[in-house]
């Protein structure tokens, strides 16, 4: 990681260290790579485990199963903007007879 001058805000790299040294090694083992094979720093150091990387073109990965929950949505999805992050919306229970 390269240290930015000050005032230079540093962007998420989605840790692609990790996932080039996932994938050199599995192609050093002559295989294809398991599903969370890998995360990153960040969804490695989250106690809560608020956060899940993964391949979201692989069926297999927990990500891809956690983007199909009626929870997920995208930021600004009514721009088209269709970002590589997908949130899930806040866990509310129906209080009976009434307005939560
Ligand atoms: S630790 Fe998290 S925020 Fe930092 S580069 Fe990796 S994925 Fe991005």
């Amino acid at each position: 990681m390269t240290v930015r001058g000050k005032g230079v805000m540093e962007k998420c790299s989605f840790c692609v260290q990790r996932i080039r040294e996932a994938e050199n090694r599995a192609k050093l083992e002559k295989r294809e790579l398991n599903a969370d094979e890998f995360t990153t720093a960040c969804a490695a150091s989250c106690p809560s485990r608020a956060i899940v990387f993964g391949d979201a073109a692989d069926e297999n990965w927990t990500v891809t199963q956690m983007a199909k929950d009626s929870r997920a949505y995208h930021v600004f999805e009514e721009l088209n903007t269709y970002t590589a992050i997908v949130y899930l919306k806040k866990v509310t229970h129906p209080v009976p007879g009434g307005v939560a």
